[in-house]
This record gives C-alpha cells, structure tokens and sequence, in this order.
C-alpha cells in the first residue's frame, strides 16, 4: 500500500467526549470516526485492524471444527417470543417494525435464530456434534456507550453455538473452545486472564471470560498470584462466604436527616470540596415520627448511570426493612432531600466515596440492591464494612484484595480487566424453549446440549491500545497492527536515489509477504514520524540520501528510543 493513496486522517487533539486512551488514540489515529452515540465508521485504518482480529479467530476457529455461516442482523420477533428474550431482555434489544406492523429485532447475540437452524437441520445424533459460528454486526442499545469501540452499540461479535447430543460431549466442545481462545488470545499478544465466570441458573464451573488486563477496565477480576485461581468478581462472591463480614473501625459521619440536604451539606457529608465528583453513593436515613422516634431506617444507594446529563442519573433505594428496592428520578431524590435542582451537582462520575452512618441502621446484610433491571444489580452489598480505595460502584461488594483464595493458595489480588471473549455452557436452556430436538441413538427425541463462546472483535483493538501506548500513540503487537512495517523515505521529492531505494524495499518486502506501507506523501520527516507513531505501526524504516551513500538504512521499533543502522538486506531479519 501507498500512503497517498491510502486514507490517512490524523488528528491533533482527541474529541471532548473521549475518556480513556484507547478511545482518544483510536479517533486521533483516524482507525474510527463517530456518527452517533456508541456507533462508529470503521475507517479504513481501523478495518484494517479489525480484519486481523478476525482472520485470527476466523483461523482458530477452523483449526477447533467450528463452521462458519451468518445470520441475519434483522430478525423476526417469533423466535425471540419463543425463548420469552423478547420482553425479558429490557431496552438493551432493539426493536423495530417492518411496513405492515411486524415486530423484528436486531441481532445482540443469535441463540434463537442458531438454535432454529438446529431444530430444522440436525435430526440424528450422527450429525453431532456441530458448532456453528459467525461473525457479524450486533446491536446492543447499551445504557452506557462509551470509551469509543469498547462499549459500543453496534459493534462486531464473533459468536458460535455449540450442538451436542449430550452433557459429556458438551462438556468436552466447550472445552475445545476453551482451548480455541487460549489461542487466539496468545496470537493477539496481549496479557490476558481467562476467569471463571458466573454460569447464571446452570450452574456448575463451564463459563469462562476472557480478560485483558487494564487499569481501565470496566470489571474488576479476582485472582491468586501464588496458583491459577482467577474469577470475575460476580464468581468470587458467589463463593465468599455469606454473612457480613466484621466492621472495621470506619470514620463516621453524620446522617443527613431527609428533606434537609443542601448541596453544600452533601460535600460537607462527603468530606469533600464541592467540585468533587462522585461515582456511588451510600447514603443511610431514619425516617422518624411526630414524637421523634425512628420508625424507618433506609439506605440509599444511589448510582450515577448518566454521564453528564442528570436526567438519566438511576439511582436505586433499598429499604432495610421491605428489602424492596425501585427507580427513582433525579427528581424524587431532589424531593426526598427537599434539595433544590442541582443538589445532585457535586455528584459526577470520576470517584467514589462511601458514607458511613453515625448509628446502626436496620438492614440485612448481603442485599441485592440496584435498578430494577438486568445488569444492574449489586449483590452482597453490607453495611458498614471498611473498603479499600472503593473507585466504582463493583468495588461495593464481599471480596477483597488480601482475602484468602477458596484454594486455599495464596490471598486474593485485585485487578481490572476488559471482557473481550467469553465462553459459556448453555445445557438444554435454549433448545427445550424451542423445542429443538435431535433422535438419539436409542430412536427417541432428545434435547441439544448448547454451547455459545463470544469475541468481542471491536472490542479487541480497544483493549489492545488500553494495553499498549505511550505518550505518542498506539503501539500495536505484530499480528494485528494495520500495518507492519511503514517505509518512511526523506525527501523522497528531491532525491531520485532515496525514491528509488525505497520502491525498491516496498517491492521486495510486499513480495515476500510483508505488510508494509510506503509514505509517498512527501510529509516532513517530523509530521511524518508523528504520524506514525501515533497509528502504532511497530516497524519504520527510514530511508535518506546520507544513509544510502553507505548502504544503509534506519531500523526503528515503536518501542525503541532510537534507531539502528541497517544494511539494506538485514532489514527482513528485522520486520519478519
Ligand atoms: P459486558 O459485560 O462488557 O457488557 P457482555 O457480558 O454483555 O459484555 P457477552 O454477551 O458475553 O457480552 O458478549 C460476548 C462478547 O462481546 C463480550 O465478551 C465482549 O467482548 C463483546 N461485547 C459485548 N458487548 C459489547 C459492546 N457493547 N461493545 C463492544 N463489544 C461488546
Ligand atoms: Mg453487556
Ligand atoms: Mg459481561
Ligand atoms: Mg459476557
């Protein structure tokens, strides 16, 4: 490729609106330019990313016997009724109507539609086991988009689905892709944890996810250095022992007494200044009677769910005594708090702080509390432990850095991660909703054994950069940096030897199956390495006339601090 007839967009300053590097990185390099919230073109030197990331899980999942096909983004309603996921799955669906009312949905994920190919193609045992995958636009109306790709709307899945005739070989395909992703996930070269996740209402030990470690991350991961303990916090909770655990000595603060709270009394309760953002909340009240008895001690744990815009602040309340929990508006708190608009001013996103109640309040210890919608609960959530450093609402919960590993190995660590692949052991979830029945080997109809693994490919890139920058730019691994190798030659205008050796490079490179890139746009040495730099490729061959006249060229990797002289033909040794 030449880079004046590629498309290169650079920009200076990322947007205002971009957090984290990854996303920052990702619109200055040009890789993606937004059209809506949570929704991306993937510009030419992102698709160039995402195509790898691909063709790698695409190799890896041939090599494990999985069978690629697509199924439609679109999807009729029926089959999502049949499962009951078409009412059940909340806003995060989307659902739309064709010309003459029917109800359709755009694909989050394809158990329905795969399961109904089942049902209708696989009739004996003989045809199993059979894993279907595909990789194909998904739609996911998130709460929350952000952080560019890696939570986006739309965005790219790989997902297969697993069809067996029974428990034991469902068992040993979900094993097959367990392995599969290990894989692919090596050949990313990124650092990963593979967790065991929360099968849900199954049961048992088969979900695993797959969790590229960064400060960023939006999951906190538990794992023990000293054995291969590792779990995502919901999983490390399920096996915490139940109970509260002992109170630490907690610095106490006043309750605020209801209808009173002011803005500045709020910070005051916080110990903060004013301008303090906050990211959860606990707050604990009494409610008392005319003769001043306490006749109802609520905890409020209040959620912050907008970014900016206050209106979609949820905040949810728990009440110790009904364990009843609900939405409440911006509005309702306000007026709870008898708080003029703006009291919820101080209250943004980037800390948290907790607040300790001056008495005991009656509450349960372990509650479920948060929105009265999937995802967004919290459970184990105990009153008056002391946290460590709580940053995020996860961090309200019954396991901790330093507790012991259920192995018995080693304490517990801490630490974020960024769910890029997930692997889960579905049993009979999907195919006795639907119906969909193989003949076993004993004549009689029986139901599949599913499993479905995910990849997030968009996502990958994301993690990839959270993982891997510095202050001037993306340092991508090998395998699916848009490029290669780029040849950057100087003056290329002027000098008719510097042109000529670096056509001659690009050729004998391309030919041996490198993917390079040669900057023909005639850009300043400076503009030209910030570029590049800034896109991440991680090989650069500089090529001058002063260099020429000895033979030589400048071998840089995106890591290095400086370069290395190279005789032209050593330059292969380097970039392969
Ligand atoms: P998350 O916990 O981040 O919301 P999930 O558990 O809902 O993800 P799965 O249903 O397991 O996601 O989907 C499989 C994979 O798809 C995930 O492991 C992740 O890599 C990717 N994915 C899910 N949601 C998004 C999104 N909004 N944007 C980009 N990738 C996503
Ligand atoms: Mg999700
Ligand atoms: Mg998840
Ligand atoms: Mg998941």
């Amino acid at each position: 490729m030449k880079a004046s007839q590629f498309f290169i967009s650079t920009l200076k300053e990322a947007p205002a609106d971009a957090e984290v590097a990854s996303h920052k990185l990702m619109m200055r390099a040009g890789l993606i330019k937004k059209l809506g919230a949570g929704i991306y073109n993937y510009m030419p030197m992102g698709l160039r990313v995402i195509r790898k990331v691909e063709s790698i899980v695409r190799e890896e999942m041939n090599r494990a016997g999985a069978v690629e096909c697509t199924m439609p983004v679109v999807q009729p309603a029926e089959l999502w009724q049949e499962t009951g996921r078409f009412d059940k799955m909340g806003p995060e669906l989307l659902r739309i109507q064709d010309r003459h009312g029917r109800d359709f949905i755009i694909q989050p994920t394809s158990e329905e539609v795969v399961t109904d190919i089942a049902r209708q193609e696989l009739r004996s045992y003989k045809q199993l086991p059979k894993n279907l995958y595909q990789i194909q636009t998904k739609f996911r109306d998130e709460r929350r988009p952000r952080f560019g790709l890696m939570r986006g709307r739309e965005f790219i899945m790989k997902d297969a689905y697993s069809f067996d005739r029974d428990q034991a070989s469902a068992k040993a395909s979900y094993q097959v892709m367990a392995q599969a992703y290990r894989r692919i996930f090596d050949r990313f070269g990124l650092t990963y944890r593979a967790v065991a996740a929360d099968s849900g209402a199954i049961g048992g030990d088969l979900s695993e996810e797959f969790q590229v470690i960064a400060a960023t991350g939006e999951d906190a991961i538990v794992y023990c250095p000293g054995s291969d303990y590792a779990a995502n916090m919901e999983k490390a909770e399920a096996l915490a022992p139940a109970g509260p655990r002992p109170a630490a000595a907690a610095p106490m603060t006043r309750t605020p007494t209801p209808g009173k709270a002011t803005c500045a009394q709020v910070a005051e309760l916080l110990n903060v200044p004013l301008a303090t953002t906050v990211k959860s909340l606990v707050l604990a009240t009494d409610e008392t009677n005319e003769a001043g008895e306490v006749v109802q001690s609520q905890v409020w744990l209040l959620l912050l769910r907008g970014d900016h815009d206050m209106n979609e602040i949820k905040v949810s309340k728990v009440s110790g005594l009904d364990k009843g929990f609900r939405f409440a508006t911006v509005a309702e708190i306000e007026a709870h708090f008898g708080a003029k608009p703006g009291y919820l001013g101080p209250i943004g996103l980037k800390q948290s702080v907790r607040i300790v109640a001056d008495r005991e309040v009656a509450v349960m210890a372990d509650w479920i509390c948060g929105a009265n919608e999937e995802d967004y609960h919290i459970t184990g959530v105990n009153w008056g432990r002391d946290l460590p450093e709580p940053d995020a609402v996860a961090d309200l919960r019954n396991v901790v850095a330093g507790d012991p590993s259920p192995d018995g190995k080693g304490e517990l660590a801490i630490e974020r991660g960024i769910e890029v692949g997930h692997v889960f052991y579905l049993g009979t979830k999907y195919s006795r909703a639907m119906d969909a029945t193989f003949l076993g080997e004993d004549g009689k109809p029986a139901f599949f054994e599913m499993g479905c693994y995910g990849i997030g490919i968009t996502r990958l890139p994301a993690a990839a950069i959270e993982q891997n920058h510095d202050e001037r730019g993306i340092i991508w691994p090998d395998a699916i940096a848009p490029f290669t190798v780029v040849i950057c030659p100087i003056g290329m205008d002027r000098s008719q030897e510097v042109r000529a050796a670096a056509e001659k490079l690009y050729g004998e490179l391309l030919a041996a199956g490198v993917d390079v890139i040669l900057d023909d746009r005639g850009e300043r040495p400076g503009a030209m390495f910030a570029d590049w730099e800034l896109i991440g490729v991680p090989h650069r061959i500089t090529i001058g006339d002063k260099g020429l006249k000895e033979g030589q060229v400048e071998y840089q990797h995106r890591r290095d601090s400086a370069t290395t002289k190279l005789g032209v033909a050593e330059v292969f040794a380097y970039v392969k």
